[in-house]
């Protein structure tokens, strides 16, 4: 069990293992055979084994139950003809880590669902460790990926830890997959994702479009490096201007307005409508009429026009009457 978890293959053996109390920890010694041959790592050719590296390596392991792993072996060297002394590494590791692949490949499972933080405590091992870990096998995965038959993007930002170091994520939008990730949320992030993508075999011409915030940022860079593209603001952010345009409307009346019970009657009886239907240019129904005239030419229009100006196609339906909000309630 032990060797097959280690994917031990002759010449390779599991030569002992035990488990020490005062530790409570499970010790794994891997060895080779004295007349082992190995492939030369660099050229392939067939070498006899040739003395040991000096010094014993540990590696963490899988937990066994439930108890923290740790494999040992002083891995062999090969004399090959052609290269000389080489180093011969074990089917175990991957080169520069401490940990063992299955520990690695089960680590990689804990964080797709849990923050690294919590992750830390339930495998038992420090958040740096699984840090490297996590970015080894995310930017490998990354350099594999076919880009090829990328055709919609989708671009935003996020926060890369408290505070505003930003960083800008592109998405192919029919994939739902992430496929880069750059520094910043400037016009050099977009440029960078452009690269990326013609690295992994994908075209910024066959990108017909690119969904993103409103960003002064990103619209330009847009334009600019994936010129064929239909530039698309993503719904979430056409709704977060049209919140705020409200909500100014709100506060707004309500620093105009003397009677404010009335004024709250009406809102309880007319902001009811959702504000998404005032932009559907389907005939309105009494209820919206009556709300567009309240809001009539107040601010709500100047921020819908505001969020058309932001590059929005804000279809503001037909024109409200234009009733003044204190004839209503006057
Ligand atoms: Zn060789």
């Amino acid at each position: 069990m032990m060797a097959a978890s280690l994917q031990l293959e002759e010449p390779w053996y599991v030569a002992c293992v035990s488990f020490d109390p005062e530790k409570q920890q499970m010790d794994i010694w891997v060895k080779v055979r004295d007349h082992a041959v190995f492939a030369c790592p660099r050229c392939g050719s067939q070498a006899k084994r040739y003395g040991y590296e000096p010094y014993e390596r540990s590696w963490r392991h899988a937990d066994c139950l439930f108890f923290p792993c740790y494999v040992h072996c002083q891995r062999p060297k090969v004399l090959c003809g052609k290269c000389g002394l080489q180093q011969v590494n074990a089917s175990f590791e991957r080169q520069n880590s401490r940990f063992t692949l299955m520990f690695e490949g089960y680590a990689m499972m804990i964080l797709a669902d849990i923050p690294r933080r919590k992750a830390s405590r339930l495998l038992r091992c420090n958040e740096k460790s699984l840090a490297s870990i996590l970015s080894y096998w995310v930017n490998r995965a990354a350099d594999k990926q076919d880009l090829s038959n990328v055709s919609k993007l989708a671009l935003d930002e996020t926060s890369k830890r408290r505070g505003h170091q930003y960083v800008t994520i592109a998405i192919d939008a029919l994939e739902h997959k992430v496929i880069d990730v750059e520094d910043g949320r400037t016009k050099q992030a977009v440029a960078a994702v452009k690269v990326r993508l013609e690295q992994q075999g994908g075209s910024a011409d066959n990108i017909t479009a690119v969904t993103s915030d409103m960003s002064a940022s990103f619209l330009p860079a847009v334009k600019e490096y994936f010129p064929q593209a239909e530039q698309v603001i993503d719904k979430f952010h056409v709704k977060q201007v049209l919140t705020k345009a409200l909500d100014e409307v709100r506060k707004n009346e309500q620093g105009e307005v003397d009677d404010k019970k009335t004024l709250f009657q009406y809102r309880n009886r007319y902001f009811k409508v959702n504000p998404m239907s005032l932009l559907i240019t389907r005939k309105p129904s009494a209820n919206e009429r009556r709300y567009r005239g309240i809001v009539g030419n107040h601010d709500v229009h100047k921020g819908l026009f505001r969020a058309r100006d932001d590059a929005v196609q804000v279809a503001a339906g037909d024109g409200a009457p234009g009733v003044q909000l204190r004839h209503l309630i006057g």
